[in-house]
């Protein structure tokens, strides 16, 4: 997801960067910058921390709106929240050197976010060649998956940004969608009910709150 500097001052994470650290970051066809392995990383590897500041869900919740409306704008912004309890969530784009919000989404991952307590680390679910993009599964629910294409380019992608836990119902909807399209072209312009049932959803998705990366497992 694209990234916006703001001209207010981040709070600097207290952590130093390792000498010799597993990553790089760098271009990536999959979206604007991203993180790549700058050697052979084995499974298992914690490879960076996900740094961010502990924030309440008010202001998290506040955040994401705020974030969301300037991305409609300008199309450039987006939102580094992790759900990390009922109470506090971690905003990922509120520190300086948070290196693990460049890791892209992937439908077929190599990576994933690992919780412990209010950190979350990224470790490697599979053996990495060097070069090779880190990816993880951002992990989101169904609330907004119209709004986050996924461009991961792997074979088994389902087209959006979402767990896949949540796959098989996904593409039961999609899948409903395109049903209702047929049959709109069926009936011709005689019916009028989905114009209606699209104007609907727009409603429904306009008033949705914005996207927040929900729990990591
Ligand atoms: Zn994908």
């Amino acid at each position: 997801m694209p990234s916006k500097k703001t001209a207010t001052s981040k709070p600097k994470n207290n952590s130093k960067k390792p000498s010799d650290p597993w990553h790089v970051v760098s271009g990536s066809s999959i979206h604007n910058r991203g993180i790549f392995a700058a050697k052979d990383i084995p499974k298992g590897t914690r490879v960076l921390e996900y740094y961010g500041e502990k924030i309440t869900k008010k202001e998290s919740h506040r955040r994401a709106q705020e974030r969301m409306a300037r991305a409609r704008e300008t199309g450039e912004a987006a939102v580094y929240i992790f759900d990390i309890n009922s109470r506090y969530d971690l905003d990922g784009s509120s520190v300086e050197n948070n290196d693990a919000m460049f890791i892209n989404h992937s439908c077929e991952p190599n990576c994933e976010a690992v919780q412990e307590g209010n950190r979350i680390f990224i470790e490697t679910v599979k053996s990495v060649k060097q070069g090779d993009e880190l990816l993880y599964n951002y992990g989101f629910d169904l609330d907004h998956w119209d709004e986050h294409e996924c461009r991961c380019g792997s074979a088994n992608c389902v087209g959006f940004i979402v767990d896949r836990k949540y796959w098989r119902k996904l593409l039961k909807i999609i899948e409903a969608r395109a049903e209702k399209v047929r049959e709109s072209k069926r009936n011709g312009s005689k019916k009028s009910a989905p114009v209606k049932a699209t104007k609907k959803a727009a409603k429904k998705s306009a008033k949705k709150a914005a996207g927040v990366r929900k729990k990591v497992k």
